[in-house]
């Protein structure tokens, strides 16, 4: 099995594929004003298993197209809605975020939790914006400074792993001088995710390794998550991702 496929088996069990929590979602659906309105057509772009496609079904009147390049989730999220009545309100997509199939000005919000950073927030927020109507809604959480400075470690690591990690205001700015005025922030508190995301996977990681005869590459990405993990529990006051909510502009 690939260092892809064992990924994907780690996840797929996982209700959430990266820190975040209905709560959150629902705040963030609050804060975007889109309950008052109805017919919605909105994307959910790298849903992963779908956690925040089901809360933004059951809260708004919407037609949902959950979007991930993995069927694997898809499939999950599928077989979660199959003989329920939030069927006919999402529909799955597989397709590659940086190549959507959307028509121009088609949507009312694009959404995505924890995902956009696969293509930089930057390009994201700049090749999604022509698919949002005018006054269209995006909806994104993303890693994010929640101060000014911090310990070298952690800076280190996640200049390493994602150069555009950034603090609130830098985000901000980019949304700013890319279209978009800000109408909402909030960062993820840390439940969502130690008992929403870490802890749960934690509990996968035994079976995990049982299920693949703890070969090297099975290991390897235990020994990754679990850095991480660690790199998250001694810095959670200096890094989370930031929930951002803004309304297209200038169009
Ligand atoms: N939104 C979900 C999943 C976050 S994990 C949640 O919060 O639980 C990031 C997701 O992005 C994964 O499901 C992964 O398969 C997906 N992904 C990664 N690269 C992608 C791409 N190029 N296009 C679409 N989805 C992608």
């Amino acid at each position: 099995m690939n260092d892809l496929s064992l990924l994907i088996d780690l996840h797929l069990k996982g209700q959430r594929q990266g820190p975040g929590g209905d709560e959150q979602t629902r705040l963030a659906v609050k804060l975007s004003g889109l309950e008052q309105k109805s017919d919605l057509k909105i994307a959910d772009i790298g849903c992963g298993t779908g956690a925040s496609t089901l809360v933004l079904a059951e809260l708004l009147e919407a037609s949902i197209t959950a979007v991930d390049l993995l069927p694997e989730f898809l499939g999950c999220l599928n077989n979660t809605i199959a003989n329920t009545a939030l069927e006919s309100r999402i529909t799955t997509l597989e397709a590659s975020m940086d190549s959507l199939p959307f028509d121009e000005h088609s949507l009312d919000a694009i959404w995505s939790e924890g995902a956009i950073y696969n293509m930089g927030f930057t390009a994201g927020v700049k090749a999604w914006r022509p698919f949002l109507k005018p006054g269209g809604i995006l909806a994104v959480s993303e890693l994010t400074w929640l101060t000014a400075s911090r310990p070298a470690e952690l800076d280190q690591h996640w200049q390493q792993e994602y150069p555009e990690v950034d603090t609130a205001a830098g985000k901000i700015a980019v949304l700013e001088a890319n279209g978009f005025s800000p109408v909402g922030y909030f960062p993820l508190p840390q439940r969502c995710w130690l008992e929403n995301y870490y802890r749960p996977m934690q509990a996968r990681f035994a079976e995990f390794l049982d299920r693949h005869s703890h070969t090297d590459a099975a290991k390897a990405i235990v020994e990754a998550e679990r850095a991480e993990i660690s790199l998250y529990e001694r810095y959670s006051s200096y890094v989370s991702y930031g929930y951002y909510i803004a309304e297209k502009v200038g169009e």
